[in-house]
């Protein structure tokens, strides 16, 4: 194998082991051994994120992200523990070194820094949600579900027009223009001038084709079979799933605005009772999760799979309720993003756009500047009113910035020596850790889940009142 195809391995694996399950084709597995011999090294570098020269491109973020199915992948040859666990210590890695505020690691394409003006490319987004899935198959792990909400709400929602006609190659927290730029004048690691253009074909061609696969992989892996027989829901959602206990066939359709409401109500249909284990995946950020069955309430033990066995009928119904507060959470950088649930917010941007090349209606290239001030910090503290959400009706789109059901009100403070930079393309600084405290003109912020614009300020310097 040469280049690409020793980085992108794993793929090629999954697919001899489904060839193997459905012939018992020895020389597939003998194929495998002779794949993994010539492949990167991706064990090695999974256990410290130092690249090896004999390996292609391990540092290529859409690389990393489609390789972290080659632990689980390989798991269901070798049986290990090594790779049963080895996606989900180089997740923990990756994130301590390369992590950014909307919840995955830096990618441009390269693994970049931890700033807050660095971002993730569309196909590491939607190659991540893939490879989740293939790590919750085989670790089981509860936390991969809130992972796939966090990358599909905040991540893969924010790459894309409402609409979904248009993306951008990379999504950043922090991004207050967006269009055509000389190339070297961002901070990408690879500036191909084009990167922030909202486009159907922005940056490299690899996103306008990949992108596709984002929300039909996290609607596919919402459900999961259990080894013993029973069905997990593993991410959340409108959704409906069709399964056989034995004799018996079963429809479940969760019906939820989720993640803009809190309840889930799961309906049973069936032609016959059947006893199984039915497995609701009950967030970390959720402090009072509360589950009932035909309305009576269920123990809930935190964060995890609940697990709830019994003779299921048709005409059950199970309702989750998973509420839970806005928070701050500090980034690596110093700044902190306000995150509801798997929602992480970002401040209302006015966003004036201008056609940069006519296409059929709807499909335009643009760009966008913002029409309303940017340059806040946050305030946070006893002195000022916490966070406080404020819900709207439920429109046809939640991902419009104006209708959006849910936002959240904060206090800010302007940095007036907060600017762009020369050329109008990006900051002077990615968010500023110093600046003067004039408690005096505290202002009302309004912010949307970030998911709802292009232009956003999601990771914000702080101002810590008393
Ligand atoms: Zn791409």
């Amino acid at each position: 194998m040469f280049e690409w195809a020793r980085a992108r391995v794993a793929d090629q694996i999954e697919i001899l082991h489904w060839l193997y399950n459905l012939t018992d084709e020895q020389f597939l597995l003998d194929l495998e051994d002779t794949l993994v011999s010539q492949a990167n090294d991706w064990p090695r570098f999974f256990s410290s994120l130092d690249p090896d020269e004999t390996d292609f491109r391990p540092t290529h973020a859409v690389n990393v992200s489609q390789a972290m199915k080659y632990h689980p992948v390989r798991f269901q040859r070798t049986g290990q523990e090594a790779d049963r666990v080895g996606a989900l210590n180089a997740i923990q890695l990756l994130r301590e070194k390369h992590g950014l505020a909307l919840g995955m690691w830096s990618g441009t394409e390269t693994l970049a820094d931890q700033s807050d003006t660095q971002g993730v490319e569309l196909c590491s987004i939607v190659e991540q949600l893939l490879s989740n899935a293939s790590i919750l198959k085989v670790s089981a792990d509860a936390a991969l579900g809130d992972e796939q909400e966090r990358i599909a709400f905040s991540l893969l929602s924010a790459s894309m027009t409402a609409d979904l006609h248009q993306h951008q190659y990379y999504t950043l927290p922090n991004a207050i223009s967006a269009g055509q730029n000389r190339v070297g004048d961002l901070q990408f690691a690879d500036d191909h001038g084009d990167d922030l253009l909202v486009s159907p074909h922005a940056g490299f061609h690899c996103c306008c084709y990949n992108l596709h696969m984002g929300w039909p992989k996290y609607v596919q892996y919402c459900w999961m079979l259990t080894a013993d027989g029973g069905l997990a829901a593993v991410a959340h959602g409108p959704s409906t799933v069709s399964f056989s206990a034995g004799e018996a066939s079963f429809t479940i359709t969760a019906l939820t605005e989720y993640p803009f409401e809190d309840d889930i109500r799961y309906r049973f249909e069936s032609d016959q009772p059947a006893e199984f284990p039915f497995l609701v995946r009950v967030p970390a950020w959720c402090s009072r999760p509360r589950v009932s069955v035909n309305g009576v309430p269920v123990a809930v033990d935190g964060p995890g799979f609940l697990r709830i066995e019994r003779l299921w009928s048709h005409g059950d119904e199970v309702v989750a309720n998973f509420e839970c507060e806005p928070a701050l959470k500090k980034n690596a950088s110093g700044s902190v993003t306000v995150w509801r649930g798997p929602l992480a917010f970002s401040l209302r941007i006015e966003q004036n756009r201008r056609i940069v090349t006519p296409q059929p209606p709807g499909f335009e290239e643009f760009g966008l500047d913002a029409g309303s001030p940017w340059n806040y910090a946050i305030v946070t503290g006893k002195s000022v009113a916490d966070l406080s959400l404020e819900r709207r009706e439920m429109p046809a789109n939640p991902w419009r910035p104006e209708t959006t059901p849910l936002v959240i009100r904060a206090k800010g403070q302007r940095l007036e020596g907060w600017r762009m930079a020369e050329g109008h393309v990006r900051m002077e600084t990615p968010a500023p850790s110093k600046f003067k405290d004039e408690r005096s003109d505290l202002e009302d912020l309004l912010l949307v889940p970030c998911g709802t614009q292009t232009l956003r300020l999601t990771a914000f310097p702080v101002l810590e009142a008393e």
